[in-house]
């Protein structure tokens, strides 16, 4: 037994993407024995790195944007040891250019609450008005739901400069049609606290590096297991507890005081737990990387409009654009899709027309569609079995599925499994 460990009771955590990860972390970081059962020979699931043969070099499935505000992110990555592998910008500014009419213009929030910024014609959007911005003011308190077309104008060029890449990109769902709820957690967590919570941060050195190998390095410091190409084909129930674990080739019996946190993507979740309600639509991303150094003060991060690309990201060597609800496009062949979509980063950076090395990394199932009848089919953290806890960005946390849902329910889940395990408050406590 692994010093500091809480008595034999054993929490399992099937799935090592962040939300699993965060569960682990947690647990083991409050004295709790925990096991990690992930079927993929890597963890990090939907957010992780590798090496790309073709490119000779490490990618990211996709570029991830999180804002200052997403406060459980990096509790997470402090917990790890990580925090400062996040590259966070000095300033809530972000870079737009549009590709029909070759306007550039830079967003620049303010720190504080009040949206002094929205004064200043500088500091918005082109064209756009001071009184166009209150249009998206009853987010701020609106909490019933329906589509967003039915609290907001969705039309217009204040809407297509910067309320649908913001939502677009936040939802992974055409904001028309996508939830008010979610929309509203989106802005009342970011820009409605004001610049301080809207600073850029990117895992300049890969999604891995940063969230991913420190969290399994920390596991096995703290005493926890973690099992690779460990795949759960099953679990058997007895008397409204789960009791036992079948994975490929041999099953894990569960002890009475044991329990299991799923931290499983919601289509393997339905397949899983028998009764359990989970989204089942689900919005695609396109993402591509292109192996060549981004030109002289290159924005990190431009919002595009006005073309297929939606945000282009420049790493040290290489360029790479994110296309979120890609249905559009996301069948396209490869090599038609890295063709069109260079040919709008030749435009937008003045680098050579000619296709440098690329890759076309496509996601098709990246979230749950952000509607409101998806957001209803979340289900909470607990199940019908006692000793059995959910976890994942598609469980009900009130977010939108983003790393930052992904880990609040990955600790939500941790606190509901730990709870049986301690007498004191303060190892309680100590679950984040
Ligand atoms: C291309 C892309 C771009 C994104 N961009 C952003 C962004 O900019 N900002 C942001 O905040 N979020 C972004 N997201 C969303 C974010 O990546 C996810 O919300 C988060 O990674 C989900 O983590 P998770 O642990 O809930 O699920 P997953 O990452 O899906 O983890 C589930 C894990 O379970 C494992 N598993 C599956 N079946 C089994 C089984 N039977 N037994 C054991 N293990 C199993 C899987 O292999 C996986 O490792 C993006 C997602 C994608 C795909």
């Amino acid at each position: 037994m692994a010093p500091g460990v809480v008595g034999e009771r054993v929490v399992h955590v099937i799935g090592a993407g962040l939300a699993g990860l965060a569960a682990a972390t947690s647990l083991a970081s409050a004295g709790v024995k925990t096991m990690v059962h992930e079927a993929a020979g890597a963890a990090g699931g939907r957010c992780r790195s590798y090496f790309d043969a073709a490119l000779g070099a490490q990618i990211d499935n996709g570029n991830h944007l999180l804002l200052s505000g997403n406060e459980t992110a990096l509790d997470y990555l402090q917990r790890i040891g990580a925090r400062n592998r996040l590259a966070v910008g000095a300033e809530a500014a972000f870079d737009f250019a549009d590709l029909k009419t070759g306007e550039r213009w830079r967003l620049r929030l303010n720190d504080g609450r009040a949206p002094w910024w929205l004064l200043d014609p500088k500091r918005r959007a082109p064209g756009s008005s001071f009184v166009e911005h209150l249009a998206a003011l009853p987010l701020l308190w609106r909490s019933g739901d329906g589509p967003l077309a039915q609290t907001m104008n969705c039309d217009g060029p204040l809407y297509e400069r910067l309320w649908r890449p913001i939502f677009l990109a936040g939802l992974n769902t055409e904001p028309k049609v996508s939830s008010t709820r979610l929309a509203s957690a989106l802005m009342r967590g970011t820009l409605g606290r004001g610049g301080k919570a809207c600073r850029p941060m990117v895992a300049a050195n890969g999604l891995s590096p940063t969230f991913v190998d420190p969290a399994i390095k920390f596991l096995s410091s703290h005493g926890a297991r973690v099992f690779f190409d460990r795949r759960l084909r099953g679990l058997r129930f007895v008397g409204g507890r789960a009791v036992a674990l079948e994975f490929e080739g041999d099953s894990v019996a569960l002890g009475s005081e044991d329990s299991v946190i799923v931290a499983v993507p919601p289509w393997i979740a339905a397949e899983l737990l028998p009764g359990v309600e989970t989204p089942d639509a689900f919005n695609g991303i396109v993402n591509a990387h292109f192996r060549v150094a981004p030109p002289s003060g290159q924005p990190r991060i431009l919002g595009v409009v006005g073309g297929l690309t939606q945000w282009l990201f420049a790493y040290t060597g290489s360029l790479s654009v994110t296309i979120s609800d890609a249905a559009d496009c996301i069948d396209w062949n490869r090599e038609e899709l890295a063709r069109r979509i260079w040919s709008e980063v030749s435009t937008l950076t003045g680098l050579p027309a000619e296709l440098p090395p690329s890759r076309i990394v496509k996601e098709k199932r990246a979230t749950f569609a952000a509607t409101p009848e998806q957001d209803a089919k979340r289900p909470g953290a607990r199940s019908p079995w006692r000793n059995l806890f959910l976890a994942g960005d598609w469980v009900q946390t009130g977010l939108p599925a983003t790393i930052e849902g992904a880990i609040r329910s990955g600790y939500d889940a941790a606190k509901l499994a730990g709870a049986g395990l301690f007498e004191s408050g303060a190892q309680l406590a100590a679950l984040a």
